[in-house]
């Protein structure tokens, strides 16, 4: 067999599946990759390589994995967001692409030396980007998870990223008010209704489950956080926070009872408006 990701497949036998058919030819291509401990560089170069059986069974096992759902991201134990490369396994949610918005809003509200909050960390991909690309910031980010808690921090290890890592339910581990204020705070919260079909369907299925739902009806840890930011927020500091495709109406809603200034929505990648925010009005 040789590693060509495209014609390999048709030489692994699973039973009697046609790999060929199943897999897209990206993630037969990474699965490779992962398999025979190659870069994407490296497999090109070795494309008339002959697999050895060590080495077809051990890509016939991922590629098994990946026909029984489970997302490449896990399988392989990594992700790229923010341009950055980050461990993750099914103690975090797998960074998405669309919040990358999230991390781009909040650099352009950071001020110098600017202090920023992430509220559910999860992986650390957002605190991460962000200390990552402002060595000047003073980042904290936090998690109710301590599995999730020791990922991010690796990730800010791996990364050279400086942040201060806190264990809490939302804002109870926070000291409110004086020194401790934030200019942005930031979040990507559980915001799926419970029952959603969504969450029984693809990647979500071996994603956990209390990052991606409140049990309740999606609005619950949003709520939450929009309730509980004041106190922690400079005069003038923004909350921005990431949420469903239908929620953004009444997430502005949320920050305009509760009295946030300038409130409003930001598109994500495909044009549907995913991020609200607004700003503390004194
Ligand atoms: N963006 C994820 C999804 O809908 C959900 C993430 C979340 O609940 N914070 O696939």
């Amino acid at each position: 067999m040789i590693a060509d990701a495209d014609a390999i497949t048709a030489g692994v036998s699973i039973g009697a599946l046609q790999v060929q058919s199943l897999l897209d030819p990206l993630d037969n291509r990474v699965l490779l990759c992962h398999a025979l401990a190659l870069s994407r560089v490296g497999l090109i170069t070795q494309s008339e390589r002959v697999l050895d059986d060590d080495e077809a069974q051990r890509f016939a096992a991922l590629v098994r994995r990946r026909i029984a759902g489970e997302p490449v991201a896990y399988i392989v134990g990594r992700r790229e967001f923010f341009g950055l490369p980050f461990e993750v396994d099914g103690a975090v949610l797998i960074p998405r692409p669309d919040t990358e918005l999230l991390v781009e809003l909040t650099l352009e509200r950071l001020p110098p030396q600017g202090r920023v909050l992430d509220m559910g960390t999860g992986s650390g991909a957002i605190a991460v980007a962000l200390a990552h690309t402002r060595r000047d910031a003073d980042v904290t980010a936090l998690d109710v998870s301590p599995e999730a808690l020791a990922v991010a921090k690796r990730n800010a290890a791996n990364n050279g990223a400086r942040v201060d890592f806190l264990h809490s339910d939302w804002y109870a581990a926070l000291e409110a008010g004086g020194v401790a204020r934030f200019d942005v705070i930031a979040s990507n919260p559980p915001y799926i209704a419970s029952g959603d079909r969504h969450l029984s369907e693809g990647d979500l299925r071996f994603e956990p489950v209390e990052a991606l739902t409140d049990h309740a009806d999606g609005l619950s840890a949003l709520r939450t956080i929009v309730a509980g930011a004041p106190p922690h927020l400079r005069p003038q500091g923004w909350l921005l926070m990431e949420h469903g495709y239908d929620q953004s109406a009444a997430v502005r809603a949320l920050l305009a009872d509760a009295g946030y200034a300038e409130v409003q929505s930001w598109c994500d990648l495909a044009g549907i408006e995913r991020v609200s925010g607004g700003r503390l009005a004194r």
